[in-house]
């Protein structure tokens, strides 16, 4: 590193990383600080089972990623990054050997439909349709007034409905799955808003730009980001956990990847009283508990069409998956969960020994739960694919609380880091004109716990380092983070992985 920093950032997810990016492209010398031993917070790829199985530890799908403006101008492909595209966007088992099936062709997926084709063109087709519109308008700055106001329009009437109210237009159980198992990402029960506008944000990606993984794991995603960070001059530490702004060295804006209860504890009495109150009335989800699968073949689903998707909903019908929700947000652990699969191997070979699989699953549980639902996963598993369980090879199981006892931003388990009411979508993690800036000059929050949503798009991280570049800086352009700007546009070959 050159020097002193000018820029400080405390963690090294998508998000610390995309700050890092803009920062470092704007000039500044950037030192990032990463408790953990490794970078990438929830987007990384480690052996969790055995020798040769690559998982993924957080993130694995990524049409965020794609849709991200961030991500777009920083150009992964020109770095190495490949997304690798299965056939199926996303499969919904039902029980029978029938199963609810998205592809990248919403006339096909409709079709499937028979009885609610018409129904669902009329539902998810103005979201598909404009979801280039739509993602730019929910990724972009909420004081800016959108570029298409009547797409959005169109899509917030829809957006507003709770789940149980939307799936009403749709009758056969398999339109009905689709629903529930998108709207179910959003960690609420599905009588709540908007999970609507989430599950349907969510199909509208997949017939838009698809439901990829990256090849060699998503990894190669902040490796990237860390990569351009450092042929910029700047500097990333591992292993060194902050527990007070004191401990950091002295510079002009500091920049923290964490959550509104770790800024209310690092920061302590330099934020007003006032601040504090509302950073401690910020509110959690559920927890996930996470079981990752070496397999020494692919799972045998009953119905084919869900061999060829790399992402599963498995929570049955609509109706089932309903009450797995309703019952963790009653604080239960349910008997049959809702539980999201994500099967990388078939559409990226490099993730496992020839001939062998990893398969990613999790499902939602209360806060802070310590219940490994191993059993009950593998048992909705089985419930779809019979032969499932003597496939496994080895397993690692990390419950709701062993998620934030390794990242501390999942309080409680909670991978979106705050509940996705509209309140707190709007106004994360306080209300304020500008979420990033806290009263302490200098200091911002850029994790996912500002807007615009949580997942991998990065621009929580460009924004609040946009709001530093401005405030401390008087730099009002928004830099050029493109690989020809900051780092030979002739580099093709991945990142390694790892710090
Ligand atoms: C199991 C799981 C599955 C997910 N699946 C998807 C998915 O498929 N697609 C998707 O788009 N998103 C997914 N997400 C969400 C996505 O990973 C997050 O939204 C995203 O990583 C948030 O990025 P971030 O930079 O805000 O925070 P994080 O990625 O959480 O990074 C924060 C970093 O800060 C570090 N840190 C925190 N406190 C300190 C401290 N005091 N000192 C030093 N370092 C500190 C942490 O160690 C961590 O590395 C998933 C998350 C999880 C956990």
């Amino acid at each position: 590193m050159r020097g002193k920093p000018d820029a400080v950032i405390v963690g090294s997810g998508p998000n610390g990383l995309a700050a890092a990016v803009t920062l470092s492209a704007a000039g500044l010398n950037v030192l990032v600080i990463e408790g953990a031993s490794a970078i990438g917070g929830g987007c990384r790829t480690e052996e969790l089972t055995l020798p040769g199985f690559r998982h993924d530890v957080c993130s694995a799908g990524h049409p965020l990623a794609l849709a991200s403006p961030f991500f777009r101008r920083f150009d992964l492909a020109a770095r190495g990054v490949r997304f690798a595209y299965p056939e199926v966007e996303f499969a919904n088992p039902l029980d029978g050997g029938r199963a609810a099936i998205v592809t990248r062709s919403l006339a096909e997926t409709a079709a499937r439909l028979n009885a609610d084709r018409r129904a669902y063109q009329w539902l998810v087709g103005p979201v598909a349709t404009h979801n280039d519109e739509i993602i730019q308008a929910l990724l972009m700055p909420l004081r800016r007034p959108p570029a298409h106001p009547f797409v959005l329009a169109r899509y917030g009437l829809r957006a507003v409905l709770p789940a149980s109210v939307a799936v009403q237009v749709w009758h056969t159980p398999e339109a009905r799955a689709i629903l529930a198992g998108a709207a179910a990402h959003a960690m609420m029960p599905l009588t709540s808003v908007p999970t609507a506008g989430i599950g349907l944000m969510l199909t509208g990606l997949a017939h838009a730009v698809g439901w990829p993984v990256v090849a060699g794991g998503s990894a190669r995603i902040t490796d990237a980001m860390a990569d351009a960070v450092i042929a910029a001059g700047g500097s990333i530490e591992t292993g060194r956990w902050v527990n007070s702004l004191s401990e950091l060295p002295p510079a002009a804006a500091v920049l923290l990847d964490i959550s509104p209860r770790a800024l209310d504890r690092l920061a302590g009495d330099r934020l007003p009283g006032r601040y504090r109150a509302a950073l401690r009335r910020y509110r959690y989800g559920p927890g996930v508990c996470k079981v990752d699968f070496a397999l020494s073949g692919p799972v045998p689903w009953t119905n084919e069409d869900c061999r060829r998707a790399v992402s599963l909903h498995l929570g049955g019908s609509y109706e089932q998956t309903a009450a797995a929700e309703a019952e963790v947000a009653a604080g239960k652990h349910p008997e049959q969960p809702y539980v999201l699969v994500m099967q990388p191997s078939i559409v990226d070979p490099s993730r496992a020994p020839a001939g062998r699989q990893t398969l990613w699953t999790y499902c939602h549980v209360p806060a802070g739960s310590d219940v490994d639902m191993t059993d009950r996963i593998e048992a909705q598993i089985e419930r779809f694919a019979p032969g499932f369980r003597d496939l496994i090879l080895a397993r690692s199981v990390r419950t709701a609380a062993e998620e934030e006892a390794q990242n501390p931003n999942y309080v409680g388990g909670d991978i979106a880091v705050g509940v996705q009411s509209v309140r707190q979508t709007v106004f994360r993690p306080t209300v304020s004109w500008n979420p990033y800036r806290t009263p302490v000059r200098g200091l911002y929050l850029c994790s996912s716990a500002t807007p615009p949503i949580p997942g991998v798009h990065g621009r929580c991280g460009e924004l609040a380092a946009l709001s530093a570049l401005r405030d401390r800086f008087g730099i009002r352009e928004v830099p050029d983070i493109s690989p020809d700007h900051m780092r030979p546009a002739s580099t093709t070959e991945p990142a390694p992985s790892g710090p």
